[in-house]
């Protein structure tokens, strides 16, 4: 799933505590549980494609989301009176799994590993495969959701 769309949904558990501590526990359990619904990311990380090739891709969409994330954060910023510690933590925790995965995925440091673990378990177990335009279409009607119940 896009780094915006757990960051949305850490916002909005962010908005149900004045602890930045909690706010990031709440976002990162959050990732694990929100990975569980099909969001149509395969084809990002095909691996049929050569590692550079995939890397770039990846960097690529990372980026672009990344920025997604800012503009986003910025605009909750300007709506709730949220502190900005407290909206830090809570995107850190939400994107942290990922940040984890993409670590391991490039070198294998053994204390990442039970992370990495639990990530692969709750990450799409029913393992059904979306297009990547409907998964697009479905965060993209998610993050507008979530904007919504935020501010
Ligand atoms: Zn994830």
């Amino acid at each position: 799933m896009y780094l915006t769309t757990h960051s949305a949904v850490g916002i909005v558990l962010a908005t149900k505590t004045v602890n930045p501590l909690f706010a990031f526990i709440f976002a990162f359990i959050a990732h694990y549980i929100l990975d569980i619904i099909p969001h149509g990311d395969e084809s990002i990380f095909n691996k049929d494609i050569s590692a550079v090739k995939r890397y770039k891709k990846i960097i690529s969409i990372v980026l672009l989301d990344l920025a997604i994330t800012a503009v986003y954060v910025f605009f909750i910023m300007t709506k709730v009176p949220l502190s900005p510690v407290i909206i830090f933590a809570a995107v850190l925790g939400s994107i942290l799994p990922d940040i984890i995965w993409g670590i391991y995925d490039i070198k294998s440091i053994k204390i990442l590993k039970p992370f990495v673990k639990l990530h692969n378990f709750f990450h799409n177990p029913s393992k059904k495969i979306l297009h990547l335009n409907i998964g697009l279409i479905g965060q993209g009607i998610l993050i507008i959701l979530l904007y919504i119940i935020t501010i």
